[in-house]
């Protein structure tokens, strides 16, 4: 199938539930991000600065980039003139740089804190303590210049789909926890809203535990090289 008709079949599946596709274009060419977006796709993830930033120059301005992937203090700059969302928030060292560069920018980031819910060593992430820790920090209500939106998780890369149904579930019950308890809404920095869950091989499940925005890149690209 072309990249057009992967993405209207993703866009059919989703169509019942609440949630946003994200094309994930890393290592992708700036003629497979074209095609993307002659399908009217304006959100796209990229988990590398430096290629989000060579891409942003030369792809249309309508565009809305999202970085998912590890985020190193040192390159906020880079992004902070026109990233859309950040969904790999995992210190609060990184929002006050994300903060400073926003403010810089005179504009205000929305970021989600990315949750580490899968069995892999490998993954980045907060855990519900250290979450509600960034949640509740005293000096979050002074980072004007940014606002925490929701969360992010990645399940365990596994074939075994009672085991990322169960992630997923997981990470839907610490935000719906999060909301119900209005964590960190005193600092007006935060507002429950996004559940950023779901990739190519588990989307599916994703929506049906509850993600407003899924992450695809391979099941509409074929694999990466
Ligand atoms: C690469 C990546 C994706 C997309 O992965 P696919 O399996 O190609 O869909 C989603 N989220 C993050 C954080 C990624 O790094």
């Amino acid at each position: 199938m072309s990249i057009a008709q992967e993405i209207a079949k993703i866009q059919s599946e989703l169509a019942p539930y609440s949630s946003k596709l994200i094309v994930v274009t890393k290592t992708r060419s700036i003629d497979e991000l074209l095609s993307v977006h002659a399908c009217g796709i304006l959100d796209f993830g990229e988990n590398r600065v430096q290629e989000m930033v060579d891409k942003q120059a030369q792809m249309p301005q309508d565009i809305r980039w999202h970085q998912i992937g590890h985020l190193q203090t040192n390159k906020v700059k880079y992004i902070a003139p026109f990233i859309h969302l950040i969904h790999s928030v995992d210190s609060f060292a990184l929002l006050k740089e994300i903060n400073k560069q926003a403010a810089k920018n005179n504009r205000v980031i929305p970021c989600l804190l990315q949750m580490y819910i899968a069995q892999e060593e490998s993954k980045f992430g907060l855990d519900k303590q250290e979450a509600t820790e960034i949640l509740e920090h005293p000096e979050l209500a002074s980072l004007s210049n940014i606002e925490i939106v929701g969360l992010m998780g990645m399940a365990t890369f596994t074939e075994n789909t009672n085991q990322i149904q169960s992630e997923f579930k997981e990470l839907k019950a610490i935000f719906e926890t999060f909301k119900s308890q209005q964590m960190g809404i005193a600092s007006n920095r935060v507002h429950w809203q996004e559940l950023s869950m779901g990739m190519s091989g588990d989307y599916l499940l994703a929506v049906q535990e509850g993600s407003t925005m899924v992450r695809v890149g391979s099941a509409i690209f074929g694999p990466r090289a």
